[in-house]
């Protein structure tokens, strides 16, 4: 991908855990900042480089330490163990203090499974452009959104050897330092450096008060709603409605739907024009309330709403740069969450959800409201009937200004009449709806929502991605 105007420039910071992807033996440690810089000014990035190299620096011959810190290569002394929390504390710590557009490379075997899940949630909400590196590609491809990545042994370049000797004092280029994470100390001389680390006072340090192991996911503790920003106050909401998972419930007024939405977005700020769209068979959901109140009836039936098809038709009509609401009403939202991740990653799109029942497992999915959807609904119904009674809607077919369609057919209509006669008599809809129903078993839909439906039941608490949950100082 080649860079955009705004990142061509800007600064590029690398974090590079030298364990999983090492200097090659008899490699000039001093050819690596070349490399990586060649690599980023082959696909369109100038901007200025930091690079920290992270690893059990004890380890590490004194000429390579020299290489690093010669050609501007910042070296962290870290416990094996700590590297990942350390690395990710200090990629938080400078998102923190350096605002996009920049570029973050993370050079790591661990992106996947590791830094992951709490990483792409705060790309969700403050994104980066970002490079990765790895010594093997990952086999499941990393749902990050990156603009490149690159095999380790394939950045590193070999020509022109540059050679330092351990006896040289190093000219300390653009204020690389060689740090010891375990005693917060830092100097810019290897001898110094490797005197420390050989030291008593090194070595009680790290027996005594060890850094943590674990990655500290900064975004676990989030609120599931906040008020709206200014950007987001007016900006429109679709909203995807699985009617299948998150029925209307029994007695309730299927027009109050829609003003119980609304009075929801309000009550946090957000007062822009709402679209909904509900999926399910619509043989027999009040569609005279719904189309009155201006929904959309999608017809679809079980395991095949095929609602991520309207989430990306949506998308080619929202700019990416501007600001824009998505909401997924449904219990299976994890089968198209890989889409909306990516959407919410690359757009300036915000996510609201809603669900009959709260998951079990904190979603890498990054919302700005979370709703349990009865009690949305209640809350909002009771507000409207002490604000004023609804008004009688007439109940007559008359056309309506939403949209009737069939998925499974393609047909679409704006009478209700119409519509009704075509579930319930067209017979090529009819042919279409039994071979989906026959396909149901083997179809991907259908599949990825019986896994989400036994996850629901059966992962105890968040296990997939929060094993990078907090540990304590012992
Ligand atoms: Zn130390
Ligand atoms: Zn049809």
């Amino acid at each position: 991908m080649v860079a955009t105007e705004e990142h061509a420039t800007a600064k590029i910071a690398v974090w590079w855990d030298m364990k999983a992807c090492p200097i090659p033996k008899g490699y000039d440690a001093g050819r690596v900042r070349p490399s990586l810089e060649a690599e980023f000014e082959e696909v369109g990035y100038t901007g200025p480089v930091s690079i920290t190299a992270y690893g059990d620096q004890t380890q590490t011959p004194g000429h390579i330490l020299q290489g690093l810190i010669y050609s501007g290569v910042s070296v962290a002394h870290t416990r094996s163990e700590s590297t990942n929390y350390l690395m990710y504390r200090d990629i938080v710590e400078w998102r923190g203090q350096n605002p996009p557009p920049a570029t973050m490379m993370i050079i790591s075997d661990e992106v996947q499974g590791v830094f992951d899940w709490d990483l792409l949630r705060l790309q969700q909400r403050t994104p980066y452009n970002l490079f990765l590196a790895y010594s093997d590609k990952p086999e499941v491809a990393i749902v990050l959104s990156t603009s490149e990545e690159w095999c380790w042994g394939s950045i590193l370049y070999t020509e022109g050897s540059i050679l330092y000797t351990e006896e040289c004092e190093p000219v300390v280029v653009q204020g690389a330092k060689l740090y010891c994470k375990s005693c917060n100390f830092d100097c810019q001389s290897v001898k110094k450096f490797k005197k420390h680390l050989s030291s008593y006072e090194h070595v009680r340090e790290e027996v005594v008060n060890p850094t943590y192991d674990k990655v500290v996911c900064v975004t676990e503790r989030w609120a599931r709603n906040y008020k709206a920003t200014p950007e987001f106050a007016t900006a429109k909401i679709q909203v995807w409605w699985d009617m299948m998972s998150c029925p209307i419930p029994e007695g309730y007024d299927a027009r109050q739907v829609r003003p119980s939405l609304e009075a929801a977005f309000k009550e946090l700020g957000y007062s822009g024009p709402v679209s909904i769209t509900a999926y399910n068979d619509h043989n027999h959901t009040p569609l005279q309330a719904l189309s009155s109140t201006g929904v959309d009836v999608f017809h679809v039936v079980p395991g095949f709403t095929y609602m991520y098809s309207d989430v990306n038709n949506w998308h080619y009509d929202n700019p990416p740069q501007s600001a824009a609401i998505m909401m997924v009403i449904s219990d299976f939202v994890e089968s198209i969450s890989h889409g909306l991740v990516c959407l919410l990653q690359e757009n300036n799109y915000n996510l609201f959800l809603a669900y009959s029942s709260r998951p079990s497992k904190m979603s890498f999915l990054l919302t700005s409201a979370e709703w349990l959807w009865e009690s949305l609904l209640l809350a909002g119904s009771q507000k409207r009937l002490l604000l004023h009674k609804c008004s009688s809607e007439s109940e007559s077919s008359e056309p309506t200004a939403t949209t009737l369609y069939c998925k499974l057919c393609h047909f679409d209509t704006k009478s209700i009449d119409i519509f009704r006669t075509h579930l319930s008599t067209d017979e090529e809809h009819a042919k279409e709806e039994t071979r989906l129903l026959a396909s149901r078993s083997s179809s991907v839909d259908e599949r990825r929502y019986r896994v989400a439906e036994y996850d629901r039941q059966h992962l105890p608490e968040v296990k997939n991605y929060r094993k990078t949950k907090r540990m304590k100082k012992t």
